[in-house]
């Protein structure tokens, strides 16, 4: 039988979308990346998932990219600078007309796997939920938060959300989902390289408002000049808020940064910087901090894109 889930990385997102599917009767397949990720895998067991400090060991079945099953729903949980190329690998797997669920922070990524498979049905969704990995293949859910799905283009509800519902994972169906991206991406442009560049918890970001209100006047413009002023209404209070709440919290891009990891700058920053050039739009706030971030991370050794 064809298995309904495909889950393309078994890292933090992933992991927590599998196991909670797999514990709900709905049993997907992991694709990892290469054999000797696979024999790791199959000696660690399954996916262990850590929640309220209890931890289950899940065996959800796992695969390589060029295994033979068809793929008619994926899941993509990698990275957004992985992405694309990790469909490319399995691509002549993909059924025609099967739904490609993109969970990657910012924008950028989606557009181009969408462009690149027309015959697929890409659903974008932007999540907040939390989850780390403690260990290879050992994911903690960190925070709760909510998933919203959508389709750029339009289309009614998929039948399959049913799934989500038996598996417990919140979500809700938009018909603004690139809104709801276009937010999120503001929001992490305001804050996370500023706490980068100032080595800082996001509580202490409230001693830059000035620079906080620069970002948040460009943002504004930006989004309106991409006709999204729904996701322009309230930034800047919507960003204090943010700041406020997770004063205590370093932010993913920090994260990322401490643990020597590459960060997805390309697809935030990045990408309000491009399309802000595109749009003729002068932002020289945005443009001059991603220039200080581009620098930080190669004085770190870090990818600058
Ligand atoms: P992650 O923990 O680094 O997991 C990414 C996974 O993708 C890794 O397991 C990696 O494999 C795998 N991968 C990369 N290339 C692959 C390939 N070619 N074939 C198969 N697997 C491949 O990342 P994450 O935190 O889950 O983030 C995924 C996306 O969700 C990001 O865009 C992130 O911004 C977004 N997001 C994350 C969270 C969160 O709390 N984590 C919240 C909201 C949004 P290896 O294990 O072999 O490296």
């Amino acid at each position: 039988m064809t298995p309904s889930w495909h889950i393309l990385g078994a890292g933090s997102l992933g992991g927590l979308w599998a196991t909670r599917l797999f514990r709900a009767g709905v049993p997907p397949r992991v694709i990892l990346r290469t054999p000797q990720r696979l024999a790791d895998y199959h000696a660690s067991g399954g996916l262990s998932l850590i929640e309220h400090d209890r931890c289950s060991l899940y065996p959800v079945a796992a695969e390589l990219p060029d295994a033979r099953t068809p793929i008619s729903r994926l899941l993509v949980a990698c990275k957004a600078y992985d992405a694309e190329a990790a469909i490319a690998e399995l691509a002549p797997r993909l059924v025609k007309g099967a739904d490609i669920l993109l969970l990657q922070n910012g924008l950028g990524s989606q557009q181009a796997i969408a462009e690149r498979w027309p015959d697929s049905r890409c659903v974008f969704v932007s999540s907040t939920e939390g989850a780390y990995r403690e260990g290879d293949f050992r994911i903690v859910h960190a925070g709760q938060g909510h998933n919203w799905l959508g389709a750029p283009e339009g289309r009614t509800p998929p039948s399959w959300l049913a799934e989500l519902d038996a598996a417990g994972i919140p979500y809700a169906w938009t018909d603004d989902i690139l809104g709801k991206l276009w937010r999120k991406l503001a929001i992490n442009c305001a804050i996370n390289p500023l706490s980068v560049l100032h080595d800082c918890r996001n509580g202490q970001l409230l001693t830059q408002r000035t620079s906080l209100h620069r970002l948040c006047n460009e943002l504004g413009d930006l989004l309106r000049a991409c006709n999204q002023a729904g996701a322009a209404e309230g930034l800047e209070d919507e960003v204090l808020r943010v700041v406020e709440a997770t004063a205590n919290n370093y932010s993913s891009m920090y994260q990322d940064v401490r643990n020597g990891r590459r960060t997805e700058v390309s697809f935030l920053l990045g990408q309000a910087c491009r399309t802000a050039q595109r749009q003729g739009l002068a932002t020289p706030e945005l443009c001059g901090l991603l220039e200080r971030l581009q620098a930080f991370l190669r004085r770190h050794g870090l990818p600058a894109d």
